[in-house]
């Protein structure tokens, strides 16, 4: 069965996502509320590990990108500054008829109402998407703060401070990962457009001259990531070119995936000029530039950013992941049965390494050996049900190896590791166990 073509991949991987405790609707007891999602506990591992491995290829494998937490309330004069407060909003109008609210450059015909064909239409009309909410003890305008639509904002207010306290020179990056909120008018596709979401961006500031080179650079890093840390297929990304630029850019791409619904803005990598730093010099009236002591020269930091929302990044993970093989079954009446695979990449997997007894006189044994494990990988414990059932709830939650103890690990010190893909199964001491999975997991 070709899952892509049926456009039923997309609601394949929600149910599973639900089912299993990956991602579900935010205050479901309540009915849901649009656009907010919780990742419950296997989501919530592979969330974090997903994040380590951004922070590890960006921060903690450079020199020169060091890492920042900030609030996620700011002064609110940073929103006015960077523009939002004034100028983020998406064009939308309304279908009079069937009351269907549409993002004008969404739409196919901006004349005619996708849902129902009417042609009775609002005007276009601007909405702003930054949340609002209030700081102090009265509720006024003076008053209002907003919870950040973008994470780099603070990287801006941050950097003088940034570079005087790790005595870094340009060109150098400061990364964040953290929360955004966007009012968004209609959120869909599951995580793809959410009101709150995690943004793991990177701001890259260097010299004018030589900066398009930079851009450059950060482009086929990024690049290089989803292939070859992600395993995205050449064919399941491309790189899209912006049409029409910023006044103040001088480049821009998106990294699009191809998600069940089609092509969807992954990341950007964006070649922001001066803009930032000098609407913050602007609005604080402090003094944000720098010092080149070698060529003697003063002048603002250009900006290079990389941004990807990590909720995309994961629906991106689930798409490239979600596998249905046919398998041989003892069930009766039937051949084959359809086995749900998660073939995420074994370092990022929630569960990397399950640890199943084959029977329940051998639990003491192999509880010891999770112990073991755990100090080094993602491990969980199963006992219940027949083997070949405890694989396949493995394998839909992407566990690349399951260890099985047996009556003969008594004698000859060694369990069966069954690898999720090829479904081989080897015989390892347990002694070389550690050295034998990280081998498959890290590739030491
Ligand atoms: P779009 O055109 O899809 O609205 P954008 O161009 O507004 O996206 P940016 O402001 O460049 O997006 O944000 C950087 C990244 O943050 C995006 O590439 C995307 O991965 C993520 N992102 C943006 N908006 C959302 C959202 N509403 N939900 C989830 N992720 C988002």
């Amino acid at each position: 069965m070709d899952i892509n073509t049926e456009g039923e991949l997309m609601e394949k991987i929600v149910t599973l996502c639900k089912r299993r405790g990956f991602i579900f609707q935010s205050s479901e007891i309540y009915g849901g509320f649009n656009g907010f999602w919780d990742y419950g506990p296997y989501g919530s591992m592979l969330k974090k590990a997903v994040e380590a491995l951004w922070w590890n290829e960006m921060v903690e494998t450079r020199n020169n990108v060091v890492g920042l937490d900030s609030t996620i309330i700011c002064h609110p004069k940073t929103w006015k500054a960077s523009g939002h407060v004034d100028r983020f909003g998406d064009i939308m109008c309304d279908c009079r008829d069937c009351k269907t609210r549409f993002r004008v450059d969404q739409m196919p015909d901006p004349t005619t109402c996708s849902n129902c064909g009417s042609k009775n239409l609002t005007p276009p009309r601007e909405f702003n998407l930054m949340m609002k909410t209030y700081v102090g003890p009265v509720f006024d305008e003076e008053h209002i703060a907003y919870l950040r639509a973008e994470s780099c904002q603070p990287i801006f207010l941050d950097f003088n401070l940034i570079r005087i306290a790790t005595r870094q020179q340009l060109p150098f990056g400061i990364a964040q990962i953290g929360k955004a909120f966007r009012n968004e008018i209609t959120p869909r596709m599951f995580t793809f457009r959410s009101r709150e979401f995690t943004q793991m961006e990177m701001e890259f500031f260097c010299a004018d001259e030589g900066s398009m080179d930079w851009w450059e650079y950060w482009r086929k890093e990024r690049w290089n990531f989803y292939r070859e840390k992600l395993g995205f297929r050449e064919d399941e990304i491309r790189l899209h070119p912006h049409d029409k630029l910023a006044h103040y850019a001088k480049a821009a791409v998106d990294i699009e995936f191809q998600f069940p619904f089609g092509w969807g803005e992954l990341e950007g990598i964006h070649h922001r000029g001066t803009w930032d730093m000098s609407q913050h010099q602007q609005f604080s009236e402090q003094d944000l530039t720098y010092w080149d002591q070698q060529n003697n020269k003063r002048f603002l930091p250009t900006v290079i950013e990389t941004s990807v929302g990590l909720d995309r990044m994961i629906l991106a993970i689930f798409t490239h992941a979600y596998r249905e093989d046919k398998a041989p079954t003892q069930k009766e009446g039937m051949d084959e049965d359809v086995r749900i695979v998660l073939g995420f990449p074994a370092r990022i997997a929630p569960v990397q390494v399950a640890v199943l007894p084959l029977s329940k006189k051998l639990n003491e044994r192999a509880e010891a050996l999770q112990q073991d494990l755990r100090r080094y990988y993602r491990t969980e414990f199963d006992v219940t049900g027949n083997i070949g059932k405890r694989y396949r709830r493995q394998d839909e939650i992407g566990t690349p190896f399951c260890v099985t103890v047996d009556f003969e690990t008594e004698n000859d010190n060694a369990v069966t590791v069954r690898e999720r893909d090829s479904m081989a199964q080897e015989r390892v001491s347990v002694t070389s166990l550690k050295s034998y999975l990280d081998n498959k997991i890290f590739g030491w």
